[in-house]
This record gives C-alpha cells, sequence and structure tokens, in this order.
C-alpha cells in the first residue's frame, strides 16, 4: 500500500551496474516520447508498478486492493517482458530531472521471482542515459524473501520496504496467509535475513483498530527488537457504504465470502471503491491516529532523532523548515505519482486503481502525455481547490494541506463536505508537535543539527 511515497534513506540513491542484454531481445515498440514536451507535463514523477496486479500470497483482512483483481478477470496477473521494457524505456525517457525512481509493489512483487528483477535491472542500464542516477525501491510483505534476494537487492542499492504491523499479537491479528494462519515469524525472519545481508530496509506499519492505542509500544518493538531505523505509518481507513459494510468488514481477502451459507461475509467479494461515508471496525478513528503519531513523536523527540527516521515526522520537519514535503500526502497539490497496472494501464494515483480514474494504457499512450494530460492535472490540483474552508482556516495547514483527498469524506463543523475522516488526528498531531518542530527548524536554519533539540528540550525551565 501507500507508497505512496517510497521512503528513502538518502544515502542510497545511486545506480549502478553494467549493461547485459541483446539489443534484439525485446525490439522497442509503443508510442513515441511526445516531442516538443507536453504543456503540464511534470518535470520529474513517480510511478508505482505492479508487475503482479493486485496478486499476493498473503490475505490481509484490511487489503481491499486485492478486491481489484476483479479488474482483470482472466488475467494471468504477470507484467510481459516486452511491457517492462516500455514501461522502463518511457519512466526513463520522460523524466527531465537526471534522477528517477523505478519503484515496484502489489500485490506481492516478488512473485514475479528474482529473474524478472534481474531484468529490469538490465533494462533500466540498457536505457539510462549516462549522467542520470536511478533508484530502486520494492515494498513486500517479506515472506519470500531468501538471502540470494537480500543479496541482490545490497548490490543493487534496491529500497526494501518490509510490510509489518508492530508485535506478533499485533501483526497477526490482519497480516493472514490464505488459510488464515499468522505470518509474523516469516516477516521477522526476512528482516533477519536483509540484515545479515546488510541490506537497509523500511518497516511499513498500518495502523488500525488493533495497534492504534498501542504506538509507543509498537514504535520501541520495531526500534529495539527489529532493529529498524526507518519507519513509516499509515493509516487503515476502509470506505464502506450501509449496503457494503458488512461485507467490507468480512474482509478483502480470499477468505472473505468463501465457505457455505450466507450472511455478512459470505456475499461476493466487492470491488472495493472510494464511495461511502462508513468505516470498517478495523479502520483507525480519527483521535486514536493522533494519539498513535503524539505517542511515537514524544519517544522519538526525546531519544532518537538523527538516529531513527519516522517519514511523517521528516515531512513535518520539511513544512516547518519551510520545503516542500517528499510525501504527497502533504504536499499541497498532487497528481505526480501515478499507478501502472501488469497491463500497462495507467491509473491517477495507487489509492485511485478504479475504472474512471484510468488515464489510459502505456502501449497505446505514452505515460507523459497521460501525466500531462487535462484530466491528470485536474486530478492533482483538486487536492488544493477543493479544500473546504474549514482547513483553509486551519492553523496547521501548512502542514496537513487537508492530506490525502482518498480520505476527504465527511462535513466540516459547519456543515461542508470534503473534510478528511482524520482531520481531528492530524489537528492535534501538528498542534503538539509545533515547539519542538520549530525548535528543530530554527536549529537547521541556522546550520546546526536537529538532534540538538533533545537536549534543549530535556533541559530544566
Ligand atoms: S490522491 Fe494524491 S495525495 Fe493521495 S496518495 Fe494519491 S497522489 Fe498522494
Ligand atoms: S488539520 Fe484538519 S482542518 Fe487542518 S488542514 Fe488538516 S484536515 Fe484540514
Amino acid at each position: 500500500m501507500d507508497p505512496s511515497r517510497a521512503f528513502v534513506p538518502a544515502d542510497a540513491l545511486t545506480a549502478r551496474r553494467s549493461a547485459g542484454l541483446d539489443p534484439a531481445t525485446f525490439p522497442a515498440t509503443g508510442p513515441a516520447l511526445p516531442s516538443p514536451r507536453p504543456d503540464g507535463a511534470p518535470a520529474s514523477f513517480h510511478v508505482l508498478a505492479k508487475p503482479t496486479g493486485a496478486v499476493c500470497n498473503l490475505d490481509c483482512t484490511y487489503c481491499f486492493f486485492l478486491s481489484k483483481e476483479s479488474l482483470y478477470p482472466g488475467s494471468p496477473f504477470r507484467m510481459a517482458d516486452d511491457l517492462l521494457e516500455l514501461y522502463i524505456r518511457q519512466v526513463i525517457e520522460s523524466q527531465a530531472a537526471d534522477f528517477v525512481t523505478i519503484a515496484w509493489q502489489g500485490g506481492e512483487p516478488t512473485l514475479m521471482g528474482l529473474d524478472f528483477f534481474r531484468r529490469a535491472m538490465d533494462l533500466v542500464e540498457r536505457h539510462r542515459p549516462p549522467g542520470m542516477a536511478i533508484e530502486h525501491s520494492i515494498q513486500t510483505n517479506g515472506t519470500l524473501l531468501t538471502p540470494e534476494w537480500a543479496e541482490f537487492f545490497r548490490d543493487n542499492h534496491v529500497l526494501v520496504g518490509l510490510s509489518m504491523d508492530g508485535p506478533p499479537d499485533i501483526h497477526d491479528r490482519y497480516r493472514v496467509d490464505k488459510g488464515g494462519k499468522p505470518t509474523h515469524a516469516k516477516v521477522l525472519r526476512a528482516a533477519r535475513i536483509l540484515q545479515a545481508a546488510g541490506t537497509d530496509f523500511n518497516i511499513l506499519c498500518t495502523v488500525h483498530a488493533a495497534n492504534a492505542d498501542r504506538g509507543p509500544e509498537v514504535y520501541r518493538y520495531f526500534r529495539d527488537e527489529v532493529g529498524a531505523r526507518y519507519l513509516q505509518f499509515i493509516p487503515i481507513v476502509e470506505r464502506a457504504t450501509p449496503e457494503t459494510i458488512d461485507v467490507a468488514n468480512a474482509g478483502w481477502g480470499d477468505r472473505a465470502g468463501k465457505g457455505p451459507g450466507k450472511g455478512p461475509g459470505k456475499a461476493e467479494r466487492p470491488l472495493y471503491t472510494l464511495e461511502g461515508g462508513l468505516v470498517t471496525e478495523r479502520s483507525v478513528t480519527p483521535d486514536g491516529w493522533g494519539r498513535f503519531l503524539i505517542g511515537i513523536f514524544d519517544e522519538w523527540v526525546q531519544k532518537d532523532v538523527g538516529t531513527v527516521f519516522v517519514q511523517a515526522f521528516d515531512a513535518a520537519l520539511a513544512s516547518w523548515v519551510g520545503t516542500s514535503p517528499a510525501v504527497c500526502i502533504f504536499a499541497e497539490t498532487c497528481g505526480n505519482a501515478v499507478a501502472l497496472e501488469h497491463t500497462g494501464d495507467l491509473y491517477s494515483c495507487d489509492h485511485f486503481v478504479e475504472p474512471k480514474f484510468k488515464l489510459g494504457n502505456i502501449r497505446e499512450r505514452h505515460m507523459l502525455a497521460m501525466l500531462a494530460s487535462p484530466e491528470q492535472r485536474a486530478f492533482g490540483e483538486a487536492k488544493r481547490d477543493t479544500l473546504p474552508r474549514y482547513c483553509r482556516e486551519c492553523p496547521v495547514r501548512f502542514a496537513c494541506h487537508g492530506e490525502c483527498p482518498r480520505n476527504r469524506f465527511i462535513d466540516t463543523p459547519d456543515g461542508e463536505p470534503g473534510l478528511n475522516y482524520l482531520c481531528a488526528g492530524y489537528k492535534a498531531f501538528f498542534t503538539h508537535v509545533d515547539r519542538p518542530m520549530r525548535l528543530m527548524a530554527d536549529l537547521l536554519r541556522r546550520g546546526r543539527f536537529a538532534d540538538e533539540a533533545m537536549a534543549i528540550l530535556a533541559a530544566p525551565g
């Protein structure tokens, strides 16, 4: 999920590797790069590619992306080699910047097998112009990782995101396999394999009903037991209508909707769409989200500034410093992070893989033309232009910007639609961190280090 939003350790941004493919193996076909560069084309953008589509070897109860399988009935759910090359060629040649990210997500991308990614690396080298740096990232549930994978990631400087929700009793509440069996032990094994190979990784932890009240405990578990230094927390908000709430509460995986009998959980699994004003019982509450963030922030700001990196805190600090946060959800506008399905279909965003947000197919239309299209530009600008007055007048708008439009489905206190469901949590969090963030931003502006804030905040008075 969310990727949104690859979280990038700054010291890993290099590309290397020698070319290896016979140029005749995959003749370059497909639409040509639009020339001149279309009006509105972003200088750089981010593509989340899903080589297995929504297919995953796990069956996490809250993973509504699993339902997106129904968009491609009968599909083998494997990105073809010629499409792989077309994608890599287009994403590289589209960038006006000299830095490109190739990001893999799912479903579970490791189901493609290691050879697929070896080919991807070779293709990147074949198409990479001199002077362009390319960063690779992959988001995985970790259950299929072996030392060979870990060495491949290390040798190719692939930034690995590992999905884990906390200690076993939390993680195994929703992150289960196709038989409903726990997966924590396998994910911890993956972390150990990565560490043994010297491969850096970040933990992607979703926050939901089972861990929202245990923020500091979850944070300490990752820091002290897992030994992770890069952490990303994502709130689970699963929307539903009165008609779909029972089915949604049963979960989105293969196990839901199967088995004898009728009733909630036994109906055909629907395609998840961003509709309805209800949320599932697994979803985090707005106050719970705020408490979770505040709980881990208080631990982090006392002990771990400069040694543990939490994506939401880095983004907040960027806002207090006055630069753009690297995370789309806290940016004023978006639209430069698209999702590529295994068929070549391109969608406005990973969270909007729905028929009405499909921009086209890269076999038929160049991705740069789709990024520059009026509909995609409008998609990105709507993030700013549809903010309710309540947000426009909010004292922490500069850091929040109404968060992601996917979560804007409640009314403001004065009845205007379009407020973010998580607003109360964000308002509490951004208000709570104001003083330490001001302090750290001031230190940075004066050429000093943010971690000096720990001693200043601990001093009496
Ligand atoms: S809709 Fe916009 S803010 Fe939300 S995840 Fe997508 S790109 Fe980011
Ligand atoms: S904290 Fe709430 S009111 Fe303020 S910008 Fe964010 S969503 Fe809008």
